[in-house]
């Protein structure tokens, strides 16, 4: 599982919005952290963080699940788990731009 060390995240959001595969990662006012619940433990996110922010740590051994034998099967635990966790609503869409000035 992923935590970000709030202390080095630059607050890009790279890891949010173009990475997780699972939604794992949200914004909580200014603060991006991980919803533990959610992340798969990929690695993805702390790949692509460019400042190093991200660690990944085993999970607790009563806490893991067996993994899924099956890209069919994995699916279908993708779509529970998006189901018992749902992402955040998506931010409303910005306003229309004032008009370029000069
Ligand atoms: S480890 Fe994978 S699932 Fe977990 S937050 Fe990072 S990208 Fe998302
Ligand atoms: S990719 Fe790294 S720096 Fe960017 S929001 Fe995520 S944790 Fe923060």
């Amino acid at each position: 599982m992923a935590t970000i060390d709030g202390t080095r995240c630059s607050a890009c959001g790279v890891c949010a919005e173009e990475r997780c595969p699972v939604d794992a990662v949200v914004l909580e006012g200014a603060v991006y952290t991980v919803k533990l619940e959610r992340c798969i433990g990929c690695g993805v996110c702390a790949i692509a963080c460019p400042t190093g922010a991200i660690s990944l740590a085993r999970r607790p051994e009563a806490e893991r699940d067996e993994p899924p034998r099956t890209l069919m099967r994995w699916g279908l635990a993708r779509a529970a788990c998006r189901n018992a966790h749902p992402a955040p609503p998506p931010p409303p869409p910005a306003g229309p731009e004032s008009p370029a000035s000069g």
